[in-house]
């Protein structure tokens, strides 16, 4: 039976002093599914991600949650269990691990159950650990809150296919449990592995959508029609 999305957008227009960069842009999160938004640099993932997120406010369409008008104050995103985790990283520096964690809305003993690898690392300064581990620490923190939808922008940044690898997992293990996961990924293929359905945003517009079965199956093509990449 189909469920019903907890995170839409329907005819969304977004972009930044009211020139919209994306365009008439409408997806959909349902529990338990990871959904992959796909497309190459400056094509809009971001700017729909943030503006879904209500971190940005919309020139057009609407976001939907729960099929009712996200409602704009960030605590009542929060509390209605919308968690984000953005690509400009947000752990504290200066804090241990185990106090970054602390800061988040779930317990720290439920991170450490879906990250053991933070366990030996609670009482390092966040801002001493390496890209991966701190993108671990984001992901526990986020996902500890057993949040209804997860916004991630570009997890996989940077990180070496082993870590991407375990964080998809993590992804993949959330939406087992019933969150609606939503990434923004530049590359495609390991998002693709745990995703269930895939868009691929150009220049603002959505060019394409379908399951990650058929995008997995059509990779080269759609690479090479519409990322970018030989
Ligand atoms: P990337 O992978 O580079 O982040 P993206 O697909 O996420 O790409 P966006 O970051 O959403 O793309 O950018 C879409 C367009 O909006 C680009 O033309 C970009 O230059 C522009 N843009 C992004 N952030 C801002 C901002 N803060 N102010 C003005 N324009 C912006």
């Amino acid at each position: 039976a189909e469920t019903a999305p907890v995170l839409e957008a329907r005819g969304l227009f977004a972009g930044y002093r009211k020139v919209p960069c994306v365009r008439d842009v409408s997806l959909d999160v349902r529990p338990g599914e990871i959904v992959v938004v796909l497309g190459p640099n400056g094509a809009g993932k971001t700017t729909t991600l943030l503006t879904m997120a209500g971190a940005l406010p919309g020139l057009g369409g609407e976001v939907l949650w729960r099929d009712s008008p996200m409602k704009a104050a960030l605590h009542h995103r929060v509390r209605a269990g919308l968690g984000v985790i953005p690509e400009e990283r947000s752990v504290i520096s200066r804090l241990s691990v185990h106090d970054n964690l602390r800061i988040g809305r779930g317990p720290i003993e439920h991170a450490l159950e879906l990250f053991p690898e933070l366990r030996p690392l609670l009482r390092r300064r966040a801002g001493l650990l390496s890209g991966g581990e701190q993108r671990m620490l984001l992901t526990a923190r986020a996902l500890a809150a057993d949040p209804a939808v997860l916004l991630a922008d570009e997890l996989s940044l940077g990180l070496a296919p082993k870590i991407v690898t375990r964080l998809m997992q993590a992804l993949r293990g959330a939406a087992d449990r019933g969150t609606g996961v939503l990434l923004v990924e530049q590359h495609a293929r390991q998002a693709l592995a745990v995703a269930d359905r895939a868009y691929i945003l150009q220049r603002g517009s959505l060019v394409w959508s379908g399951s990650a079965d058929e995008a997995r199956q059509n990779l080269r093509r759609i690479e090479r029609a519409y990322l970018g990449q030989d």
